[in-house]
């Protein structure tokens, strides 16, 4: 049986989604490690210990067990700042790896601090590596200048991590483009995998029922907004679309959900400026902030809606469109990263380009004037997830990946003991 070591630094499967730091990383590593341990792997998580009650090892699901990493305090710490942590991750999962007697077969590293982790490691143990990036610090850079609060060293050792590491996930042709036109690897080492949607967990309710559910009014027009509450998500762009949909007279209702509902008072923080941006653009009456939801609540939300908008600045990749899609409803997304890929412009919903609420509201318009292309469409995108972005199909594509990583591997250390036995 294959041994894999998943490396998440920030990101773990316990962690409750939609606030800063946890989202879409935390379900990438979650779902792959049961879809990897489903088709036979052992997988060990190795996380940061964010609490100091939790055990050492959890034996999560069936092959799959997470390993709480001491490294820094013992509580949640922003990511921007846990890379002095990193050399004390490093030795205690080499410490553990020391004292458990596992051979692993692969690493596979969850963004770059986890990256650093992995290349130190193999350098140490001779384990392959594989690094999905998740975010790029060049392309966060570009549209974040100085308000990305990363420390400088981020784009070197996203550079050394890409020359070490044996495979490089790029999560969409847009991500591939990014690495290679910023950190210049070998291109044979990318391999392009998406990410996917777990159709047991989101799938389409009648959208009556699921409004029921929610004690959601049948009779208003209910835009979806889901995710975590950051800047760079561009939230603030789709409620000031509102301002020109006329929302009361249509009975147009923006949901927005994600963000700590109890930080919505405090100055500073991202749920807090939205309330504002609604109150400035005249639409507070027409937003609805709901806060975090839990996984088994969201395909609730998501059938509940008329249409999912998200419009970032940039997205890697962007899990919640396919969520949306495998409910069956039409996605308005801005045509940047993963969500170009994921979304089919005119078949599964629209494309938007990013920052622009007249465009977004355009868009909005056009498809709720046709009811009947939204339907079609909403049967679309449950066939178009179906067919690519399952996180089965995407787990046994890293499958053939590791294992030929694992082979080569396994081929080149035989023949150096041979090599070694007859010299
Ligand atoms: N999410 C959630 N509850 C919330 C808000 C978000 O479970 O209240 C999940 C959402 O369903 C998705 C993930 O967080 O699976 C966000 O992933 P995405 O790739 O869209 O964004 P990222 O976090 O990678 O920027």
């Amino acid at each position: 049986m294959k041994r894999i070591a998943f490396i998440s630094e920030h990101a773990s499967p316990f962690a409750i989604l939609g606030g800063v730091d946890a989202g879409g990383q935390n379900v990438y590593v979650s779902e792959l490690a049961k879809q990897l341990a489903a088709g036979g792997y052992l997988v060990d998580i190795f996380t940061r210990r964010e609490s100091p009650d939790v055990p050492r090892c959890v034996q999560w699901e069936e092959g799959v067990r997470v390993i709480h990493v001491d490294a820094g305090p013992p509580e949640v710490v922003n990511k921007e700042k846990l890379l002095p942590y990193m050399a004390a991750f490093r030795n205690d999962m080499l410490a553990f790896i020391k004292s458990s007697g596992i051979r692993y077969d692969l690493m596979h590293a969850n963004f770059f601090m986890s990256a650093l982790v992995a290349m130190e490691i193999k350098a140490i143990l001779n384990i392959p590596y594989v690094v999905t990036f998740h975010a790029l610090g060049h392309i966060r850079k570009l549209h974040q200048g100085e308000q990305d609060q990363f420390p400088a060293e981020r784009v070197h050792i996203e550079e050394q991590a890409m020359h070490t590491a044996d495979a490089i996930i790029a999560e969409c042709p847009q991500d591939q483009e990014d690495l290679l036109r910023y950190y210049h690897p070998a291109a044979e080492k990318i391999k392009i995998v998406p990410c996917g949607v777990n159709l047991d967990e989101l799938y389409r309710i009648e959208k009556q029922a699921a409004r029921e559910r929610l004690s959601l009014p049948q009779d208003e027009i209910i835009l979806l907004q889901l995710g975590r509450m950051v800047p760079r998500k561009g939230i603030d762009n789709v409620i000031r679309s509102l301002a020109s949909l006329d929302c009361q007279r249509r009975h147009i209702r923006l949901l927005v959900v994600g963000g700590d509902a109890n930080l919505a008072e405090q100055k500073g923080t991202e749920l807090f400026r939205l309330r504002q941006v609604a109150i400035e653009a005249g639409v507070q009456a027409a937003v609805t902030f709901t806060g975090q939801r839990k996984r088994d609540e969201l395909k609730y939300y998501y059938s509940a809606a008329d249409l999912f908008i998200t419009t970032p600045w940039y997205e890697p990749f962007g899990i919640t469109p396919l969520e949306a899609m495998a409910c069956g409803t039409p996605v308005i997304g801005a045509d940047v990263g993963g969500i170009k890929y994921s979304v089919a412009d005119g078949v599964t919903g629209r494309l938007v380009p990013p920052n622009d609420p007249d465009a977004l509201a355009g868009a909005v318009d056009s498809l709720l004037a046709n009811p009947q292309a939204l339907t079609a469409m909403g049967a679309q995108a449950i066939s178009r997830v179906k067919r690519l972005f399952t996180w089965n199909k995407v787990a046994s594509q890293l499958d053939g990946i590791y294992s030929n990583i694992i082979s080569r591997y396994k081929t080149a250390t035989k023949e150096l003991s041979e090599f070694r036995r007859a010299v």
